[in-house]
């Protein structure tokens, strides 16, 4: 690897304004790489640091803010409601976030004025969901290249009424796992850099990464403040705890009924209010 991008790397490692990265030098894979073919095998041995490489290149190259990896094994009792029977036979989370133009969500209303919806449906949703969700692919494929497997969960999409209020695999429980931060009164992942503005890709794998940090946990104390601003009244107000179910904090049903409502009147089915209004993503 080149030395300049090493060093942007290293010198970017949970910075104030840069890519909060973890894990990610040559001692994220210690030896010796387990592979299920013996090719395979000897290919991941002489090209550890290739693969190195070619992870980093790739979270570089598409600019994310965030990366993490978690272990999977030290929460298996916590997860069960955040997809862990999905994740079962894998040991390790990887997350990748992006942060949101603080520009667009800054202009989030209960009443949007023209364009504020429409950037944000098109740079905070549709945009960044498929530039996730194509860097995923890339890093599964690279994991799987080198006889690991991996599966990717895609970036949260909206859900009509014939599919469940949830993904496969929690992003936020992944990324809390991670170390890349806590879980709010909101559900939102708020983050040191960029509060709760922000958006998460997860893959589940079983390669031997080393795990960027542990359960980061923290609560929202006496703050209130997304749960009076939520126009659908979805928030009850309770701190979050891994091992409590989500309803005891969230009606995703009522937040789905009034982005829908909201699509029927403008025309496009976004909110982002409680995004737009926690004071950890707030510059003033
Ligand atoms: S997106 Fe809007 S309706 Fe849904 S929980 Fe957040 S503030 Fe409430
Ligand atoms: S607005 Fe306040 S209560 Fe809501 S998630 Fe942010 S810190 Fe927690």
């Amino acid at each position: 690897m080149e030395k300049s991008r090493r060093s942007f790397i290293q010198k970017s490692a949970f910075g104030m304004a840069g890519l909060t990265v973890g894990g990610m030098s040559a001692g994220a894979f210690p030896t010796p790489i387990a592979s299920r073919d013996s090719n395979i095998q000897r290919l991941s041995a002489v090209h550890k640091m290739e693969l190195m490489a070619e992870f980093e290149n790739i979270i570089i190259t598409d600019q994310f803010d965030f990366f993490g990896i978690g272990d999977l094994s030290n929460y298996s009792d916590k997860l069960s409601d955040y997809g862990y029977p999905l994740a079962e036979k894998y040991s390790k989370t990887i997350s990748v976030g992006y942060a949101l133009l603080p520009t667009i969500v800054d202009r989030l209303s209960v009443e949007p004025e023209f364009p504020s919806i429409e950037l944000y449906q098109h740079f905070c949703y549709d945009l960044i969901n498929q530039m996730i969700d194509n860097s995923l692919l890339k890093l599964s494929k690279i994991l799987i290249k080198y006889g690991y497997d991996a599966l990717p969960i895609p970036a949260t999409k909206a859900r009509d009424n014939t599919k469940p209020l949830y993904g496969a695999f929690s992003h936020k429980a992944a990324a809390n796992i991670a170390g890349l931060g806590w879980i709010g009164k909101s559900c939102l992942l708020i983050t040191e850099s960029v509060g709760p503005r922000a958006r998460w890709g997860t893959i589940l794998t079983n390669a031997p990464l080393t795990p960027t940090g542990n359960l980061t946990e923290r609560d929202c104390g006496d703050c209130n403040i997304c749960v009076k601003h939520c126009p659908a009244g979805a928030f009850t107000g309770n701190n979050f705890k891994m091992n409590e179910s989500r309803e005891n904090r969230y009606d995703a049903f009522k937040c789905r009924d009034y982005i829908v409502q909201r699509g029927k009147k403008y025309g496009l089915s976004v909110c982002g209010i409680c995004m737009k209004v926690c004071p950890y993503g707030r510059k003033t």
